[in-house]
């Protein structure tokens, strides 16, 4: 008989986000880069889709209490070294996820808000919940639409960039990572601004329709190298890195825009 190796401890890595049928975004594009950075995945869903890569067809909201009792199953039981949040679908979500703050180590909020499809991911009204959230958290990932709803401010250059980044740290995030893949430009700017510094990090656009999946891959890729240790500065910058071969060796899957690749 075989011996059985000395087990390996992976970091853990919570995500509480909505489950994506299609395979491309939302839980199961969480975990499958989760795992492939090395860290063991555990997951809260809050909503269950039912979506492809043509588009979302429908939504199912879980009731509050069965998304506390995933969140205290995983809580019981693991060492959680990071937390992503992706769509929480309503208010009432939002507050909850907020209650479990002191217990949410290395928290990365992605505010998802609606899907590239142009599929509505949260309840309209529900954004000023976020609020409370985001001064809970390590890091905030809003691209350039949702920047705008958080803040007012609608970030179409490098400067309205820092200043949504600014906005977000006032609001009592660490650090705001505002990404400029929305603005149509030839190179991508996204904007690093924590309360010491702001980081510039540019990076061609690839020309592609198949992003799906991006804002979920960046934020589980950042939260993954948290739970390694890693400094802020570098899994953000490690996260981008990630991102940009995700997109550039994106996946041809399903008859619409197909999604980036998780595991590269
Ligand atoms: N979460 C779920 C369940 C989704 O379906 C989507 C998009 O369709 C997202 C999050 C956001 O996706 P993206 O990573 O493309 O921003």
């Amino acid at each position: 008989m075989a011996r059985q190796e000395a087990p390996v401890s992976p970091p853990v890595v919570l995500t509480i986000a909505g489950s994506d049928s299609g395979g491309g975004a939302g839980i199961q594009a969480d975990l499958k880069t989760i795992e492939a950075g090395g860290a063991f995945g555990t997951s809260a869903i809050t909503s269950v889709t039912a979506q492809n890569t043509r588009g979302v067809h429908g939504s199912h909201l879980l009731p509050i209490e069965d998304i506390e009792a995933q969140i205290d199953a995983v809580f019981d039981d693991f060492d959680v070294a990071a937390v992503k949040t992706g769509m929480l679908a309503t208010e009432d979500v939002i507050e909850t996820v907020r209650g479990y703050a002191d217990r949410l180590p290395n928290l990365v909020v992605d505010p998802v808000m609606v899907a590239a499809s142009g599929d509505r991911l949260l309840e309209p009204d529900a954004e000023d919940a976020y609020e409370a959230l985001i001064a809970e958290s390590t890091l905030v990932t809003p691209n350039a639409d949702e920047a705008a709803v958080l803040t007012g401010i609608d970030p179409e250059n490098e400067g309205e960039a820092r200043e949504v980044g600014q906005r977000l740290v006032e609001m009592g995030a660490d650090a705001a990572l505002v990404k400029g893949g929305h603005i149509p430009v030839p190179e991508v700017t996204d904007v690093l601004v924590t309360d010491e510094d702001v980081t510039t990090i540019r990076h061609p656009r690839v020309d592609t329709d198949s992003t799906h999946g991006s804002g979920c891959t960046l934020s589980s890729a950042v939260a993954t190298r948290l739970s390694h240790g890693d400094n802020l500065a570098a899994a953000v910058e490690s996260g981008v890195d990630l991102l940009s071969r995700a997109i550039r060796y994106n996946l041809d899957v399903g008859e619409g825009a197909g999604a980036v690749h998780h595991t590269v």
